[in-house]
C-alpha cells in the first residue's frame, strides 16, 4: 500500500514557500487529527528578521478545519466536527497546570509547536480543540487564536456604561472593538497611525478613530462631551508613546489591560499610576475555554466582527499576505488550505 503523506507548505524566506511531503501524523490515544481548511497569518509568522534564521520552518499557528479521525478513547468529538486547533500544548503537570492554570504553563509561555499548521493535517490532544457551533461563519472560525487574544483583553475588565480607550487598531485592537461595543460599553475611541487601519475600525463600530499623527486625545474627550477621562484602556498596539498617551488619558481609578508587546523597556510617568490608582493588568494570550465559550456565546448573540478579515488568500498566494501585513494595509489575513 502506498503510504499516505500530507503536505505542509516550507517556508524558505517570503518569496519563496515550498508544498512538501511530511509524514501524516499518527495520533494516540486521546487525541485528534484535523484536516486543515485554513489558518491566520499572524504578526510573528510575517516577520522575515526573525524567521530567516530559523529556516526552512512550517509556520503556522492558528489552524482551524475538520476532525478527520479521532483518537482511542475519544468521545466528545467525531469525524466530522468543525472545530479551532489551539496550537500550544499545555504540560498538564507542572505547578500552574496543576492550578488550573493552563496558559501559564511552564512550557506553553515558550513556544508554539514546530512543524506549524501550514499543513494539511495536525494531531493534537482532545483538549487543545475546541469545537465550533455548527453555524458558524467559516472564515470566522479561522481566527480564533487571534480573537481569543482581543475577547480576554476587552473583557478582562466589565465595560458595561464606561469609556473605553484602545491604542492600536492591528486586528486584535480592532475586534476588540467591537467587543467592547457588544459588551455595552458607551464611548469606544481607537487610535492608530495608519488611515487604513482606522477605517475598518470604523466599520467595526468604533465612535471615533483618531490617527495620533493628526490629532490628540484630549480633543477627542472634549468632542465627545467627556470630563474625566476613559474608565478602561486596551493597549494593543506595544507602542510606548501610544501607552504613555493612554496613561494621560485615564480617569482616576481606571483600569488597563496591556496586550500589544513592546519592542523594547518603556519608561512611564509611575506618579500618575500612583496618584490616580490605576489598575495596570498584563495579559497573555487567552483562558483556554472560559475564552473560547465566551466568544462562542457572543457570535451567537449577534457579535459581528467579519469586517477584520481582509484577506483570503490561497496558501500558494502567501507572499500577498507577508506582503500586505508588512505595509499593515490589511485587517486579518487568512490562508485557505482546501484545494
Ligand atoms: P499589529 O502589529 O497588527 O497592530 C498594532 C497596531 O498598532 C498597528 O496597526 C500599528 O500601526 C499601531 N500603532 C503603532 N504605533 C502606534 C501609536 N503610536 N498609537 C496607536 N497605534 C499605534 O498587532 P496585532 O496582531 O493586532 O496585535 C496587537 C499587539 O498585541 C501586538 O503588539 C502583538 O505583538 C501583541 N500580541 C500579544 C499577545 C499576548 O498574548 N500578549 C498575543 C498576540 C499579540
Ligand atoms: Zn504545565
Amino acid at each position: 500500500m502506498e503510504e499516505c503523506r500530507g503536505k505542509v507548505a516550507v517556508y524558505y524566506n517570503n518569496k519563496d514557500v515550498r508544498l512538501e511531503d511530511y509524514p501524516e501524523p499518527v495520533i494516540g490515544p486521546g487525541e485528534l487529527k484535523v484536516k486543515i481548511d485554513a489558518c491566520g497569518l499572524c504578526g510573528g509568522d510575517a516577520m522575515e528578521w526573525y524567521l530567516i534564521h530559523k529556516a526552512p520552518i512550517v509556520l503556522g499557528h492558528e489552524p482551524a478545519g475538520i476532525v478527520f479521525e479521532v483518537g482511542e478513547g475519544v468521545t466528545k468529538f467525531k469525524p466530522g466536527d468543525r472545530v479551532f486547533v489551539h496550537h500550544h500544548v499545555a504540560c498538564m503537570s507542572c505547578h500552574y497546570c496543576r492550578r488550573g492554570y493552563f496558559t501559564l504553563c511552564e512550557k506553553f509561555t515558550q513556544t508554539h509547536i514546530y512543524p506549524g499548521a501550514f499543513a494539511e493535517y495536525i494531531a493534537l490532544p482532545m483538549s487543545n480543540i475546541w469545537r465550533h457551533h455548527p453555524d458558524i461563519d467559516e472564515d470566522i472560525a479561522a481566527i480564533f487564536d487571534p480573537f481569543g487574544n482581543a475577547v480576554h483583553t476587552a473583557l478582562s475588565f466589565p465595560v458595561l456604561g464606561e469609556d473605553v480607550l484602545i491604542t492600536g487598531a492591528g486586528p486584535i485592537g480592532l475586534m476588540a472593538a467591537a467587543v467592547v461595543r457588544h459588551a455595552g460599553a458607551r464611548f469606544v475611541v481607537i487610535t492608530d497611525v495608519n488611515p487604513f487601519r482606522l477605517e475598518l475600525a470604523k466599520k467595526m463600530g468604533v465612535t471615533v478613530a483618531l490617527n495620533v499623527q493628526d490629532g490628540e486625545l484630549p480633543a477627542v474627550q472634549k468632542q465627545l462631551g467627556m470630563t474625566e477621562g476613559f474608565d478602561v484602556g486596551l493597549e494593543m498596539s506595544g507602542n510606548g508613546a501610544a501607552f504613555q498617551d493612554m496613561l494621560a488619558n485615564m480617569s482616576h481609578g481606571a483600569r488597563i489591560a496591556l496586550l500589544g508587546i513592546p519592542a523594547h523597556e518603556m519608561s512611564i510617568n509611575w506618579t500618575t499610576v500612583i496618584f490616580n490608582m490605576l489598575t495596570i493588568k498584563g495579559i497573555y494570550g487567552r483562558e483556554m475555554y472560559e475564552t473560547w465559550y465566551k466568544m462562542t456565546v457572543m457570535l451567537e448573540s449577534g457579535l459581528d466582527i467579519k469586517p477584520v478579515i481582509t484577506h483570503r488568500l490561497k496558501w500558494q498566494e502567501c507572499e500577498k499576505g507577508f506582503e500586505a501585513m508588512r505595509t499593515g494595509n490589511c485587517g486579518k489575513v487568512i490562508l485557505d488550505w482546501r484545494e
